[in-house]
Parts: C-alpha cells; sequence; structure tokens
C-alpha cells in the first residue's frame, strides 16, 4: 500500500446531494470499512428508520449529528484502491472547506463533484466548481447522484449533464475529457462495479474514473518552500520549527531561511515520525533543528526556504479573487484576514483594478467601485505586517489564499504578481 501514489482528493457539490453517502459507499466498496462497522450502522439506521442512510453513517463520529441524520464529516477519511492512496481531504459545507484547502494540511490534486440528478445544478454546485477551478484543480469527476430516483433514466440523468456541462465551460473547465457517471450512491450502482440498472451507460465506474486520474507531479523540481505551523523548544535539541514541506527538497546541512522574520542557518537535523532522516520532500512532515535559530526567532506563518532562493515576502501583490459570500459590497480601503498557507495577516485591498466576467474570464470593466458575491476580480492587496507569498504560476503551492471576515470565508483567490520587499 505504502508504493502507491497519495491522492488528495475533495468531494464537492452542493448540501444533501449525497456526498457523505458517497464517500461512505466509496469506503465500503474498497474495504476500507469493515463489514461488522456497515452491519452495525446497517441496524442502527433501521432502527430509526432511516434505512439505507448506513453508508453516511460510516463517516459520522458524532452521536448527536447521527441522531439528526445530517452533517456528515467526511474529512480525512482515507481509502485504496488499485492505483492509489486516497485521503478525503475536507468538503465543503461540513467545515470551513475554503480555508482549509488553502491553510489545512491538505490540498486537493482533485475533485469529485457531486449532483443530486433530480435537483440539478445548485447555487453551492456553482461555487464549489468555481472554487476548484480558483485553487488550481484541473480535472473533476461527475458523479449524478441518486438515480435510483429517477428510475435510472437516461434522459434524466443527459438533462443534468447539459446542465453541468453548461456551468463547467462559464468556469473554464475543459468538458471534453470530463469524466460524468450515473450513480447511486445509496445503492452502489457503477461506484465500484457496473450497473445493470444503467445499460444504456458504457462509461467507467466511479472507483476506474478515480485509479484513471493522472498521478499528481512532486513538486520536487521547485525550490523548498515549508511553512511553519509551530516552534517547539525541546531539550536537549534546542528550537523545533515543525511544518509540511509543500515544494521542494530538504536536507541536513542545507542552508535555509525563515522569512518574513528573515533568520537562517545550516539546518542541522531533519525528524520525521520520531525518527531522524536524511532526507525530506513534498509531503513529508518535518520537524528540524537550524543552527542558531531560538524559538524567538520565527513563528508560525513564516516559510523556510533555501537561503540561495528565499521565500518572497510581500510589499503588495496582485491577485484574481472570486467573492462567495458578502453580505453588502468590497470597496477599495476593505482590510479582511488573507488566510495563506499557515499565515493569517490582514490585509487592505488597495485597489479593485478589473472586474472578470466570471465565464470567460475576459475584463468586464476595469476599476469597478465595488464588487459583490458572485464576481470575480484583479485587485491590489497589501499585507499589513510581512507575508511570505509566492505568485501561484511559479509555486502554486504557496500561491493561493482564502480572505475571512466576520467568521466566513468571503473569497479565495491565487497570486497574480509579487512586488517584494
Ligand atoms: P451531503 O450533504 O452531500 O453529504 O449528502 P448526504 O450524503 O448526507 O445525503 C443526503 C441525503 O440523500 C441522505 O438522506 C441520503 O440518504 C440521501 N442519498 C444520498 N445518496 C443517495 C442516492 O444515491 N439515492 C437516494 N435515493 N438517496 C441518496
Amino acid at each position: 500500500m505504502a508504493d502507491k501514489p497519495h491522492m488528495n482528493l475533495a468531494v464537492i457539490g452542493h448540501v444533501d446531494h449525497g456526498k457523505s453517502t458517497l464517500v461512505g459507499r466509496l469506503l465500503f466498496e474498497t474495504e476500507n470499512v469493515p463489514e461488522h462497522v456497515i452491519e452495525q450502522y446497517r441496524e442502527e439506521a433501521e432502527e430509526k428508520g432511516k434505512s439505507g442512510f448506513e453508508f453516511a453513517y460510516v463517516m459520522d463520529s458524532l452521536d448527536e449529528e447521527r441522531e439528526r441524520g445530517v452533517t456528515i464529516d467526511i474529512a480525512h477519511q482515507e481509502f485504496d484502491t488499485d492505483e492509489y492512496y486516497f485521503t478525503i481531504i475536507d468538503a465543503p459545507g461540513h467545515r470551513d472547506f475554503v480555508k482549509n484547502m488553502i491553510t489545512g494540511a491538505s490540498q486537493a490534486d482533485n475533485a469529485v463533484l457531486v449532483v443530486d440528478v433530480g435537483d440539478g445544478v445548485q447555487p453551492q454546485t456553482k461555487e464549489h466548481v468555481f472554487l476548484a477551478k480558483t485553487l488550481g484543480i484541473d480535472e473533476l469527476i461527475i458523479a449524478i447522484n441518486k438515480m435510483d430516483t429517477v428510475d435510472y433514466d437516461e434522459s434524466d440523468y443527459n438533462q443534468t449533464i447539459e446542465e453541468v456541462k453548461e456551468l463547467l465551460k462559464q468556469v473554464q473547465f475543459n468538458t471534453d475529457d470530463t469524466t460524468f457517471i450515473p450513480v447511486s450512491a445509496f445503492e452502489g450502482d457503477n461506484v465500484a462495479e457496473p450497473s445493470d440498472n444503467t445499460d444504456w451507460y458504457d462509461g467507467p465506474t466511479l472507483l476506474k474514473a478515480l485509479n484513471n486520474l493522472a498521478e499528481p507531479s512532486e513538486p520536487t523540481d521547485l525550490p523548498l518552500r515549508l511553512p511553519i505551523q509551530d516552534v517547539y523548544s525541546i531539550s536537549g535539541i534546542g528550537t523545533v520549527p515543525v511544518g509540511r514541506i509543500e515544494t521542494g527538497e530538504m536536507e541536513p546541512g542545507d542552508n535555509v531561511t525563515f522569512q518574513p522574520s528573515d533568520v537562517g542557518g545550516e539546518c542541522k537535523t531533519i525528524e520525521m515520525h520520531h525518527e531522524e532522516v536524511d532526507y525530506a520532500g513534498p509531503g513529508d512532515n518535518v520537524g528540524f533543528n537550524v543552527r542558531g535559530v531560538g524559538q524567538d526567532d520565527i513563528r508560525r506563518g513564516d516559510v523556510c526556504g533555501p537561503a540561495e532562493n528565499p521565500p518572497t515576502v510581500a510589499e503588495s501583490f496582485q491577485a484574481q479573487i472570486v467573492v462567495m459570500q458578502h453580505p453588502s459590497v468590497i470597496t477599495a480601503g476593505y482590510t479582511p484576514v488573507f488566510h495563506a498557507h499557515t499565515a493569517q495577516v490582514a490585509c487592505t485591498i488597495e485597489s479593485i483594478d478589473q472586474k472578470l466576467d466570471p465565464s470567460s474570464g475576459d475584463v468586464e470593466e476595469e476599476n469597478p467601485d465595488y464588487i459583490q458575491a458572485g464576481d470575480a476580480a484583479v485587485v491590489t492587496v497589501r499585507p499589513q505586517k510581512p507575508l511570505s507569498i509566492e505568485p501561484a504560476s511559479e509555486i502554486p503551492q504557496l500561491g493561493s489564499f482564502a480572505i475571512r471576515d466576520m467568521g466566513q470565508t468571503i473569497a479565495a483567490g491565487k497570486v497574480l504578481t509579487v512586488d517584494e520587499r
């Protein structure tokens, strides 16, 4: 299992379209849930008159939520297929998906979009597809779910995929190589086994489509970028910053720097899973020790990189954003908190440079007075404190952010250019 490549998968879609049920079904079909656990859930669900809901139950770790029969925590479930070792990352709606997608330990490599065949494209379907694109997901697998509710009717399926295709075109996903699959998460049709109920469909099952995904490339050819999550002081070793390597590689003896704190030195030791290692690469969670760097010299939100190619610190930057929700309008001068990798920094939107047509990416208006929910725009941003961030075209892993205000994710964006300090 360990030698299969790893893939982070986001499962997105409108609330109640069946994301949790589908993930439960996938775990079950790939034998990542013991039969007796499923059996237990099945009995419990039947007792409560919710038979068939047991797959959603698999993901439900909270009794109270189980009682209500709604929210399922599908975050960080894992399963493996013939080709890959998958981690499901936070799904939107259940937790703060956008924030976690950007600042959490996992960025999605690919996504499965779940659309209820009877309900079609809904507001969150749009929002999530927008986000997936903004955050750099290029390939979507579309599961048209609840086919059992329409008697596996081909024309209902076709009608729904036309709606979805329309949306994908708007957001500039290439629909030619998008895989659409008619499924019933509930009944298991076309999840692991081709279904007899859909003899008009000759495409892959969901599991096959997952296996067919292109392997994510390991960004070892990019410079080291290691956002710091925490800084510990450990007796006998000294200061130990910890974090996940987003790009590049690291070895003891490397000369590293922390930005924006602007300190550095020679990396003495690297630890992974409590063992000393002589190499660490993308995706590795490491603790390490750097000669001459004390606990108070660095902090969460710093990025560690090679001394000869240090992380970029922005005086200001230009970014493309998608506004997801805002009670009123956003104008120049707005100063919410930007969450980028492990950093949280108040930043002022200094100017709104262009409003974009979300369907084509074309400029709709130069220097608009305001933007609001649903708009895409190019903005110039000035961090109120030093912030290390990179152009998404150069280091995508360090080039996206979420904008938060009033306890909500207001917008998501990617960095176009950086004006360095
Ligand atoms: P989520 O909010 O997208 O995670 O949706 P859930 O997985 O919680 O499912 C919402 C509701 O739809 C639940 O009552 C499920 O039992 C039901 N559901 C999910 N998938 C199917 C399906 O394939 N067929 C039918 N009939 N119901 C389904």
